[in-house]
């Protein structure tokens, strides 16, 4: 059963199949094997256009013409920037974006219904090419996707009559593209994919034909649109100096900027100097501008080094210097500028591999995971990472990691918990997701209250279990071992209040508060131990404390005292301090306790 390989790109969209053992992309009728991923919905009654034909639609009716469709996917109206985006955007009742374009009856439409719609043609595509139908398909995601993105990317292969066998991260298809024509060598490699509408660095290995994502970094907000918007801008300051910027002038204006500066940019990675030509831009009113490779490149720099820190971290996370890397791979249409390139050299230190055509590796290596699903291609295993840690809210505000960031998935771990007050009739397991200590401070992806028994503190059993699927989709199973009662949760997209671009927020944040974040965990562990041991000592000295000598009575009192003291303030070098002194105090007091309560036994 054939299974396509599917780059379902920002900017383009590709697909390819295995045909007699080899990986292969499919060309539409234009020949065409990269379309731009554009929909076009025209006013009345006519079927929306999907493709080169749809862009061109663009400088008439922008409006009209839904591009970039990835960036919502999953998305809240909240978390976007209606202003990058020539159509109309809306929310549903749940707050998730929809494209505010009436077509054929209907008032709107979701993100996964746009991204059907350019599946739809490339299914076409497929079965034209390969003249019989195909219902499955493998579907690429940048890394950083979350399972609300990932799950509207499932959803919109099934609006289009594919069933998504599997999700793969852009950088590792990348690699599993590049690794099929590799010896079988222990080999280190970073992806450096860079497209027109984000950014992924990942580093892997590759061993006995075992791939595996050692760390993910990246940045969904960064790519080649970004340096067409930073030209556009200055090309329209050169047209129109001291006029508000371009993003004030109508779609229109702004499109055809955009186009030229695309065509700018694209044409000085081959030449160094290039004349921008817009006609009638408005009346009769034409713009002509010498540009170089230079001129651009002082532009681009600025968006290109923002790759450099995510880089950085990367290989921080994959405990690699620069120097063990066998291999940095380019990957994605903008690496073919001269400067990524020469950036890309001059941060890894080695020239970077080109073997590959860089906007086409990524649909390559779906294919080649089709290939292996389908059994068409010789085994090959993949593994891949979590991109953020997993874990729930534990006692005290804290969050328990079960799934730590980087763990390879498909990935299994549960804990033990139980109830920390006497009589309690239920657990609330948050479900969270993110690199800080205190649980507030990480996202919630949803919570389930576990009902027990009530009893004495500890007497409760609440096992917890993550699952993360191959898909990086993921299930949490709660189980009361007591009466063998289970709970699952379904991580609802509703749920998922996550604002993907803050995910390298998120890890930064970690660093940058790392010391605060740490004091307040040591702190927090601190004063539940304290709040153990004060009530503790206070009830053996009621029992046994008239045995005791009056020193250490009073020696006693004044550890605790300390404790006391200790928990008012927010140092938690002083409160442990404090804590360890008190147990220390009480040695004897314990000893007391002990001896009385085997008295009492006998
Ligand atoms: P991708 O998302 O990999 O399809 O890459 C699309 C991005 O690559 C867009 O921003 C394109 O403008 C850019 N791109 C494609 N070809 C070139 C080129 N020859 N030079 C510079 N940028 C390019």
């Amino acid at each position: 059963m054939a299974i396509l390989g599917i780059d379902l790109g920002t900017t383009n969209s590709l697909v390819g199949t295995v045909d007699s053992g080899f990986p292969i992309l499919l060309a539409n009728q234009e020949g065409q094997r990269s379309i731009p991923s554009a929909v076009h919905l025209p006013q009345g009654d006519g079927p929306a256009e999907v493709g080169i034909t749809a862009l061109r639609q663009r400088a008439l009716a922008p409006e009209r013409v839904v591009t970039s469709v990835k960036r919502l996917m999953g998305k809240r109206l909240s978390e976007v920037d209606p202003t990058r985006h020539a159509f109309p955007l809306t929310a549903d009742r749940d707050g998730f974006v929809r494209i505010a374009i009436p077509h054929r009856g209907q008032e709107s439409l979701s993100p996964e219904e746009i991204s059907a719609l350019i599946l739809k043609e490339l299914k076409t595509t497929a079965e034209t090419a390969m003249g019989h139908s195909v219902e499955q398909a493998v579907i690429t995601v940048p890394a950083y996707f979350n399972d609300a993105q990932r799950q509207a990317t499932k959803r919109a292969g099934t609006l289009a009559g594919l069933a998504v066998d599997r999700i793969v991260n852009e950088p590792t298809a990348a690699a599993l593209a590049f690794g099929l024509h590799r010896s079988k060598e222990r080999t280190k490699i970073a992806v450096y994919d860079l497209g027109g509408g984000t950014f992924d660095i990942s580093v892997l290995e590759i061993r006995d034909g075992v791939f595996q994502v050692l760390a993910t970094n990246g940045d969904t907000f960064l790519g080649g649109d970004d340096i067409d918007d930073v030209l556009a801008q200055h090309l329209w300051q050169r047209f129109r100096p001291n006029h508000p910027p371009l993003a004030a002038q109508s779609a229109a204006i702004q499109i055809k900027f955009r186009q030229a500066s695309e065509a700018a940019k694209i044409a000085l990675s081959e030449q160094s100097e290039y004349i921008v030509r817009l006609p009638f831009v408005e009346g009769e009113e034409h713009f002509e501008h010498h540009i170089t490779r230079e001129d651009l490149e002082k532009l681009a720099l600025p968006i290109i080094e923002r790759t450099r820190p995510l880089c950085l971290r990367a290989l921080h996370d994959a405990q690699l210097q620069e120097e063990q890397l066998d291999e940095v791979l380019l990957v994605g249409g903008s690496t073919r500028m001269p400067l990524v390139r020469r950036f890309v050299t001059d941060l890894f230190g080695r020239e970077a591999n080109t073997s590959q055509h860089p906007d086409e590796t990524v649909a390559m290596g779906a294919t080649v995971q089709s290939g292996i699903l389908s059994g068409s291609l010789r085994n090959m295993v993949l593994l891949d990472v979590t991109p953020l840690s997993l874990g729930i809210e534990s006692f005290g505000g804290l969050m328990n990691v079960i799934i730590p960031r980087n763990t390879t998935i498909p990935a299994k771990a549960g804990e033990m918990f139980t109830n920390a007050v006497p009589d309690q009739q239920s657990m609330l397991v948050r479900v969270l997701q993110g690199e800080r200590e205190m649980a507030r401070d990480n996202w919630e992806l949803g919570k389930i209250e576990v009902p027990f028994d009530p009893g004495p503190k500890g007497s409760a059993r609440i096992g917890v279990q993550f699952h993360i699927d191959e898909n990086g989709i993921l299930e949490v199973l709660t189980r009361n071992t007591k009466t063998g009662k289970d709970l699952l949760l379904e991580i609802q997209n509703a749920a998922v209040d996550v604002d993907d671009h803050r995910v390298e927020a998120m890890i930064s944040e970690s660093v940058d508060h790392a010391f605060d974040d740490m004091n307040e965990r040591v702190f927090t562990e601190a004063r539940l131990k304290s709040e153990e041991l004060l009530p503790a000592v206070d009830q053996a000295l009621n029992l046994v404390g008239d045995q005791l000598a009056e020193e250490e009575r009073a020696s006693i009192l004044d550890a605790a005292a300390r404790v006391r003291r200790a928990l008012d303030g927010s140092d938690a070098q002083a409160l442990k301090t404090a804590n360890n002194a008190l147990d220390e105090a009480t040695q004897e007091l314990a000893a007391l306790l002990m001896q009385k309560a085997m008295e009492d036994a006998s």
